[in-house]
């Protein structure tokens, strides 16, 4: 499964905000195959989708899709260089698959800042700038190898060889290797590399209590803002100790609570809906009587694929895939409806997936 990695400095909030994450954490009963695993915490995906089709199809049972963060232990300067736990930090970064950077914009005299004083900025340079060091060697020991091809007018080679160098260039500039642009031959290229600032990042800004109903009062979160949209990453603005309160609250609780705050949406949920779109995840439904029920794909995929994260004999056995989109289900009212109104499909194998697409699939057992 995929996962994102909650990243950060020392002492920015980001175990407050893990505890919040498995706080709030997902059923484990509907998730048997997750993993278990200290630093993984599995979150049910929330969409107001689920909610809509319940009321419509009146179930037993509502099953929301999840996924998974990993916390990641604390990186310090010079971990490229090895330092900390610094090689151990870089190679648990290398396992995830998109980073969710958690920067400081809270004020409190009394916890320490590692670099003395509250600058997120500073604090994302910090952590991209290890992360980038530790992109240059991969890139420069590749570049060793595929030289020596290259001089022997290797044609592949002589095409990696200008990828590299670009990469290096890049990375020499402090640019990030998501920020770069390439081709879609050479994209496979960099993919194979596996390099660590080619992950698709975003920015968790962590403010006080106060900040919380209005965090465009905050002047930090202004700057990481700006700093984000220079490398077109979001930007989702959270406070930490708050989430692992609402994190303990039933839904009724919470609604109240969020609404005495004065916002609609909590923090971990906005993060949670930003993870799963920066992952390349989407979600599809079925909604029968005994349940309606979330499931995660990958987007692009095709309708047996789909079919067979339910069970692998769906995916065997595919005849068609019976699809309605949601907007027209719920337009419609109900499943007899959408029929007549010629909305619902019979999609083949060759049918590509769509998010929100609410599927009944026919096979063979
Ligand atoms: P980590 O080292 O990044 O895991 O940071 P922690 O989660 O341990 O937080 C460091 C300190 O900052 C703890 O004392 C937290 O209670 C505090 N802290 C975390 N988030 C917030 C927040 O949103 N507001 C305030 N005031 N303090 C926070």
């Amino acid at each position: 499964a995929l996962t994102a990695g909650i990243v950060g400095l020392p002492n920015v909030g980001k175990s407050t905000l893990f505890n919040a994450i498995t706080q709030a954490g997902a059923e484990a009963a509907n998730y048997p195959f997750a993993t278990i695993d200290p630093n993984v915490g599995i979150v049910e995906v929330p969409d107001e989708r689920l909610n809509k089709l319940t009321e419509l199809v009146k179930p037993k049972k509502t099953i929301p899709t999840a996924f998974e963060f990993t916390d990641i232990a604390g990186i310090v300067k010079g971990a490229s260089k090895g330092e900390g736990l610094g090689n151990q930090f870089l190679s648990h970064i290398r396992q995830v698959d998109a980073i969710c950077q958690v920067v400081r914009c809270f004020e409190d005299g009394n916890i320490t800042h590692v670099s003395g004083k509250v600058n997120p900025i500073d604090d994302i340079e910090i952590i991209n700038l290890e992360l980038i060091l530790a992109d240059l060697e991969t890139v420069n020991k590749r570049l060793q190898r595929v030289e020596k091809m290259a001089r022997q007018k290797d044609k592949e080679a002589l095409a990696e060889q200008e990828i590299l160098n670009k990469l290096k260039e890049g990375l020499e500039n402090d640019e990030p290797v998501r920020a770069m642009e390439f081709s879609e031959e050479q994209e496979k290229i960099v993919k194979g590399l596996h390099l660590l600032t080619s992950k698709p990042t975003l920015y968790v800004a962590n403010v006080s209590e106060d900040d919380v109903a209005d965090p465009s009062s905050n002047a930090y979160v202004q700057k990481v803002k700006e700093h984000a949209a220079n490398e077109n990453a979001e930007v989702i603005v959270v406070c930490a100790r708050i989430e692992e309160e609402i994190a303990e609250l039933e839904t009724e609780e919470k609604e109240a609570f969020l609404e005495d705050l004065g916002i609609s949406e909590s923090g971990l949920d906005q993060l949670i809906k930003a993870s799963y779109n920066l992952l390349g995840l989407a979600t599809y439904f079925t909604a029968g009587e005994q349940e309606v029920r979330a499931w995660t794909f990958r987007q692009g995929i095709k309708a047996p694929q789909a079919a067979g994260i339910i069970h692998t004999d769906f995916e065997r056995g595919f005849i068609r895939a019976e699809t309605v989109s949601y907007d027209n289900l719920v337009d419609a009212g109900n499943m007899v409806t959408a029929k007549e109104r010629g909305k619902v499909r019979l999609e083949g194998k060759d049918y590509i997936v769509q998010d929100g697409d609410v599927i009944h699939f026919r096979f063979n057992v």
